[in-house]
């Protein structure tokens, strides 16, 4: 019923029962049903149906026809009183529901996905342009001082050492600084990474500075880019600076095969240098081009001859010529000899003959970590007490 005399507005459920001539009647407000109907459901609708009467969630009651419920329809009759329950969605409630509701909150799941996918981008490192992989490593302290060892050609002592960059990078070992360095003087970064190592060296070797052989020569490979940086002054006078004066003697390394562009600014900085006592080596000296005018320009201390010289020692009589007549422009010259990658008991003999008086090379010594120089120096002084006779 739609309503009674004394309520019309709110519909009711009769149930009347009859026997032996009387009857009992039921009566449930509507508002009681409406209650269950939606308790019974979240989406969709839901319909009482009595006889031709039906009512929905709203609570009215009213004999027109149910709306077509395409979507998830579903109907059970009772069994034991005379009344339907109709349930289901009107046509396209399904995409408006997934449209209202599920849409909003994929788009939000996809966006907390990105903004958690860029955080890991960023902190597990994305492609990266070399410069962005070389000052991450320079920042993680990957870059690493070896110390290999220079010798007297007399007698064996260790002078002093160069100093070769390597890239520890972890999970690949060690990196060969011949694949890095060319991308390191490209980026520019060659300059930062060769002040750091500069100052490892120095943090390693300077609480040792008695201990170190007498003038004891530390070589840097410098580049063509820090001829043209002012701070390469500073970065000496502070490597200088932690060393008792006079312990050491600083080696910059100019390579020949890439020549510096002499300039003003260049004359200026290499007069500088000289001031405070740094020397100048020229690197790889034989495959370059570098011309008379270009060692007095430098004020060069030393050629170090190239390995490749040395390696062909008795090989060829043309590395003989060769090494002759540079002993005789370094005498000359009053310029110091160094030749490296002196690898046998036969070179050694040779380029001592021949007067060289530094030499470089594993068989005096491949190039180590910095921290084990100071007891390889110890146990090369207790091995060949202060001579290389034993060892020869
Ligand atoms: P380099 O300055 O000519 O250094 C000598 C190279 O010869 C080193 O190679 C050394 O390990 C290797 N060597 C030494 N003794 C022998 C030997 O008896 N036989 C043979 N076959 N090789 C020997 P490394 O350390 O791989 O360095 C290669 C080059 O990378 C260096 O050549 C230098 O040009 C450059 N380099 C190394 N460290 C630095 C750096 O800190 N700055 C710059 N700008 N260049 C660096
Ligand atoms: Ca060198
Ligand atoms: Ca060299």
């Amino acid at each position: 019923m739609a309503g009674n005399f004394a309520t019309p507005d709110i519909p009711l459920l009769v149930l009347r029962y009859s026997a032996n001539g009387g009857s009992a009647m039921a009566v449930v407000d509507s508002r009681y049903l409406r209650a269950v109907l939606q308790l019974a459901i979240q989406e969709g609708d839901l319909y009482l149906k009595v006889g031709n009467l039906r009512m929905g969630l709203d609570g009215r009651v009213s004999n027109a026809p149910i709306p077509e419920l395409s979507e998830a329809f579903a109907q059970r009759a009772s069994n034991s009183h005379p009344y339907t329950v109709i349930a289901g969605s009107p046509t396209g409630s399904v995409e408006n529901h997934l449209l209202n509701y599920t849409l909003p909150f994929l788009a939000l799941t996809a966006a907390g996905g990105l903004f958690v996918g860029l955080i890991c981008y960023r902190l597990l490192g994305r492609p990266s342009s070399p410069r962005t992989i070389l000052r991450r490593a320079l920042e993680a302290k990957q870059f690493e001082p070896f110390l290999q060892p220079i010798v007297d050609a007399c007698d064996g002592r260790w002078v002093g050492a160069e100093v070769l960059m390597r890239w520890r990078l972890p999970g690949e070992g060690l990196i060969r600084p011949d694949l890095f360095i060319p991308m390191a003087e490209r980026t520019g970064l060659i300059l930062p990474m060769t002040r750091d190592l500069m100052q490892q060296v120095a943090a390693v070797l300077a609480p040792h500075a008695a201990d170190l052989p007498p003038h004891c020569h530390l070589g840097f490979n410098i580049s063509a880019a820090h001829c043209r940086d002012p701070q390469l002054l500073d970065d000496c006078r502070s490597f200088l600076a932690a060393f008792p004066p006079g312990s050491i003697e600083l080696w910059l390394e100019l390579t020949e095969r890439e020549l510096i562009e002499p300039t003003e600014e260049s004359d200026q900085l290499f007069q500088q240098l000289s001031a405070i006592g740094v020397k100048v080596a020229i690197d790889d000296f034989g495959i370059g081009h570098a011309s008379l005018n270009y060692l007095q320009r430098f004020k060069v201390d030393a050629l170090k001859i190239d390995q490749s010289f040395v390696q062909h020692i008795g090989a060829d009589t043309l590395s003989g010529h060769l090494l002759d007549t540079l002993v005789e422009l370094a005498t000359r010259l009053d310029i110091d000899l160094v030749a490296e990658g002196v690898e046998t008991k036969a070179q050694l003999d040779y380029l001592q003959a021949l007067g060289i008086p530094y030499l470089q090379g594993y068989l005096f010594g491949r190039p180590m970590p910095a921290h084990e120089f100071m007891p390889a120096l110890h146990q090369h002084r207790n091995a060949v007490g202060d001579t290389i006779d034993h060892q020869q």
